[in-house]
């Protein structure tokens, strides 16, 4: 089940996703990663977001996962990477499947 702030952002703009991503912690070992069932890897997505490289964000998603977009949506991130995410002892976790 998302919680209310996964489902608040759910209409990211470019600005907001972009603010999303700056609250990313760029773990070294990756946990979000590390979590993912479907091998994809949000540290790497959200890295290149994080340096405004929106296109090599989109191939790090697409060369895993051609319906990556679709997955995000149906995907329980809040078990997965989000649950794993490091930012979530700070305040709470990178709204990865938003992003
Ligand atoms: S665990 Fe969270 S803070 Fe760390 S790299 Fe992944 S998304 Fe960023």
């Amino acid at each position: 089940m998302k919680t209310a702030y996964q489902t608040e952002s759910k209409g990211y703009t470019f600005s907001t996703a972009m603010q999303e991503a700056a609250r990313c912690l760029l773990c070294e070992d990756a946990p979000c990663s590390k979590a993912c069932p479907a091998q994809t890897d949000p540290a790497r997505f959200i890295r290149s977001l994080r340096f405004n490289n929106v296109k090599g964000a989109a191939e790090t998603i697409r060369e895993n996962n051609a319906l990556g977009a679709v997955c995000a949506r149906v995907c329980p991130t809040e078990r997965y990477c989000e649950s794993a995410c490091t930012r979530a002892k700070i305040d709470h976790p990178i709204n990865i499947g938003g992003l």
